[in-house]
């Protein structure tokens, strides 16, 4: 983390879990634990189903509510698809948009998880951007090539102004749900890449701005050494982000 120069944020990804019910639950559990750690942006990416109730429960507290994916049209024949408007009038603030799970089973590409991040800037939405690469490419050597081509198809066309609005997640996708954790020397040298694409496109004054979390099996006992490294800012969570104790410890990690 580099808090002087930007924002931690710590933001789980509920993916399929939780239904209103236990969604508003699970906020009550975590919110006193996560009190007053002012330190960081806390976020919780729900089913769309469920996005209204954590919204209210979470209400005059620290928490914010997102969302775990955007459609890139405004609207029309996609059939079980929600639009950045519609998101965007029950208040939602933040997108997940490109996680590996969308890019792996819904055949998203870089192509469209680029207008997905379009659309959901130009209706005021904050983006968590996710890339890395797949074991495959890590063990060919290839994962600075991967997430520089994902990080410059997936930004085409957007604005510094824009990127104000954009959060990047790495997540090596060997490391999602698999308990597997990259080493913070991994996290650390994968994150600086990044940011030095981002210096290439933007100039190295707006991409030391720029927020990269680490998303991969993050947890809480592995969080205060991945959070130690200087350019991560932050981390993406699936698992630990569905257990308040474990969730809050990660948010203690980062203040
Ligand atoms: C994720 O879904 O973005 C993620 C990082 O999951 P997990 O923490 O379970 O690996």
């Amino acid at each position: 983390m580099n808090p002087a120069k930007r924002r931690t944020v710590i933001a789980g990804n509920w993916k399929m879990n939780f239904t209103p019910a236990q969604a508003r639950e699970f906020i009550a559990n975590v919110t006193p634990l996560v009190a007053g750690k002012d330190n960081c942006d806390i976020i919780f990416c729900a089913p769309y189903v469920t996005i209204a109730a954590a919204m209210e429960a979470a209400e005059g507290t620290n928490i914010k509510i997102g969302a775990e994916n955007v459609h890139f049209a405004p609207k029309g024949a996609y059939t079980g698809e929600v639009s950045a408007e519609m998101l965007r009038a029950i208040g939602v603030e933040y997108v997940i948009v490109g996680h590996s799970e969308r890019r792996q089973y819904f055949a998203e590409t870089d192509e469209t998880v680029n207008l997905r991040t379009k659309a959901a800037l130009a209706a005021g939405m904050k983006v968590i951007l996710c890339l890395g690469e797949v074991k495959e490419q890590r063990l060919a050597g290839i994962t600075d090539e991967v997430v520089g081509m994902q990080t410059k198809l997936d930004l085409a066309g957007i604005s510094a102004e824009e990127l104000k609005n954009v959060i990047i997640a790495y997540e090596p996708v060997w490391a999602i749900g698999t308990g597997l954790t990259a080493t913070p020397e991994q996290a650390e040298e994968t994150c600086a890449v990044i940011r030095n694409v981002l210096a290439d496109l933007y100039g190295a004054e707006v991409a030391e701005t720029v927020t990269i979390q680490y998303g991969g099996s993050m947890n809480d006992a592995n969080a205060a050494e991945l959070l130690a490294k200087p350019n991560v800012d932050g981390g993406l969570i699936g698992g630990a982000s569905l257990v308040p104790e474990k969730f809050a410890a990660i948010v203690n990690a980062a203040q």
